[in-house]
C-alpha cells in the first residue's frame, strides 16, 4: 500500500500493510460474517491455522482447556505439543459429554473446544448444554464448524463464542486451495484473535481469498447436491448386510440424530461407514478396489473420496465392531458412486 501523507501512513486505524488484507480479503470476510452471523471474521492460510489461532487467542500460560476427543487430529496434536510448550494444559473429553462437562471444569479452565459432528466418528455434541455451563463459568467456547460449513450449523447463534472453518473444504469446494477463518461476535475475543494473528503473521493471499469468495457464491447449491447424494448413498449402505453401521447424523438410526435435528438444518457429504465381519486390512482392500472414488484426506470438493480410519483412532475414541471408513460423497451420479462401492464390497 502507498500513501501520500505521513499522517495516512501512520494511521493505525486503517489498513496500511498487505498482511492485514486488502479489498478481496475484506469482501471474503464480509461474506463469511453474513454466512456465520458474525460481527468479526479473520482469515488464515488454512483451517489448521484457524483452529490454532482460535485456541491460542482463548488461553494464556497457566490455563486449562477442555477439548473434545473427537476434534480434528492435528488440532489435538497442537493442544498436546504447542499448547503444552506455552504452559497450557489440555484435557480431552468424550464428545457425548453434555451438562456433565461441569465436572471437568477446573479453577484455571478458560475454554472449551467443540467439533460437532467429529469428522472421524461423527458423534454429535450437545452444544447448547455445554454453552450453558460455559456461560455460567465464564469460559470461551470454540466450535470447529467445517462440517456444517456455516450453512447447516450456526454455532454463534447458539451462544458459542468462536466459530472456526477450514475454507479448504466446502467454501473453496474444488480441492484446489487452502484457507481458514475464525468468526466471533464478541469484541473482546475478536481483539485477542486479531492480536495473536498479527503476532504470528497469519494471512490469506489475495488469489486464494478470491477463489474462496467465488466459492461462497455457489456454496448452498453445491452443499444441497452433496447432501442429497450422500443421503441416498447412506440409506443404500444402511440396507446392506455387509455393513455394520452407517455414521450419518441425518439417519434416524444415528445416536445423535435428535441433537442434529435440533441444531442443524442439513448435512454435508461427509459420513462414516463400519464394515461387518471384516478386518482393518479388508477395509484397506475395500478402499483400494475403488476406481471412481479415490483415497485422499481432504473433503468438501466436487469429487467423492474415501479413507480407512482405523489408524487415526486413539484410545479416547469409541470402539467400532469393524473397520471404520470415511466417505466424502461428491457431485458425481449416484449410480456411478454405487457401482464403484460395489467393487469394494466385492473385494471383501
Ligand atoms: C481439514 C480440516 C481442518 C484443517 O483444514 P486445513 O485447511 O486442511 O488446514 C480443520 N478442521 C476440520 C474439521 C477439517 O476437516
Amino acid at each position: 500500500m502507498l500513501f501520500d501523507t505521513v499522517e495516512e501512513l501512520y494511521n493505525h486505524n486503517s489498513t496500511n500493510y498487505g498482511r492485514m488484507g486488502l479489498g478481496v480479503q475484506r469482501e471474503l470476510e464480509a461474506g463469511l460474517r453474513a454466512l456465520e452471523g458474525a460481527e468479526h471474521a479473520r482469515l488464515t492460510s488454512n483451517g489448521m491455522q484457524a483452529c490454532a489461532l482460535a485456541i491460542a487467542a482463548s488461553v494464556d500460560a497457566g490455563d486449562h482447556i477442555l477439548v473434545s476427543s473427537s476434534a480434528y487430529g492435528p488440532t489435538r496434536h497442537f493442544c498436546e505439543t504447542r499448547l503444552k510448550a506455552m504452559g497450557v494444559e489440555a484435557r480431552f473429553f468424550d464428545p457425548l459429554t453434555g451438562r456433565d462437562i461441569e465436572g471437568l471444569v477446573q479453577n484455571n479452565t478458560k475454554a472449551i473446544m467443540l467439533e460437532s459432528p467429529g469428522s472421524l466418528t461423527f458423534d454429535m455434541m450437545d452444544t447448547r448444554a455445554i454453552v450453558d455451563i460455559a456461560k455460567a463459568r465464564d469460559l470461551i467456547t470454540i466450535t470447529d464448524n467445517t462440517w456444517g460449513a456455516g450453512v447447516y450449523h450456526k454455532p454463534l447463534a447458539l451462544g458459542v463464542d468462536i466459530s472456526v472453518q477450514a475454507l479448504t473444504k466446502y467454501v473453496v469446494g474444488h480441492s484446489d486451495v487452502l484457507g481458514g477463518a475464525v468468526m466471533s461476535n464478541r469484541k473482546d475475543v475478536s481483539r485477542r484473535i486479531n492480536s495473536v494473528s498479527m503476532d504470528w503473521g497469519l494471512t490469506l493471499s489475495p488469489d486464494d481469498s478470491y477463489i474462496a469468495l467465488r466459492g461462497l457464491r455457489t456454496l448452498t447449491t453445491r452443499l444441497a447436491a452433496h447432501e442429497k447424494n450422500a443421503l441416498e448413498i447412506a440409506h443404500w449402505l444402511e440396507g446392506r448386510s455387509d455393513v455394520a453401521e452407517v455414521l450419518h447424523p441425518a439417519l434416524p438410526s444415528h445416536p445423535g440424530h435428535e441433537l442434529w435435528k435440533r441444531d442443524f438444518t442439513g448435512a454435508c457429504g461427509l459420513f462414516g461407514l463400519v464394515l461387518k465381519d471384516a478386518s482393518t486390512e479388508a477395509g484397506d482392500r475395500f478402499c483400494e478396489a475403488l476406481d471412481l472414488i479415490q483415497m485422499g484426506f481432504s473433503w468438501g470438493g466436487y469429487e467423492s473420496l474415501i479413507i480407512p480410519c482405523d489408524r487415526q483412532l486413539t484410545e479416547s475414541h469409541r470402539k467400532f465392531d469393524g473397520p471404520l471408513l470415511r466417505l466424502h460423497i461428491g457431485l458425481e451420479g449416484v449410480e456411478d458412486i454405487k457401482r464403484d462401492l460395489e467393487k469394494g464390497f466385492a473385494a471383501l
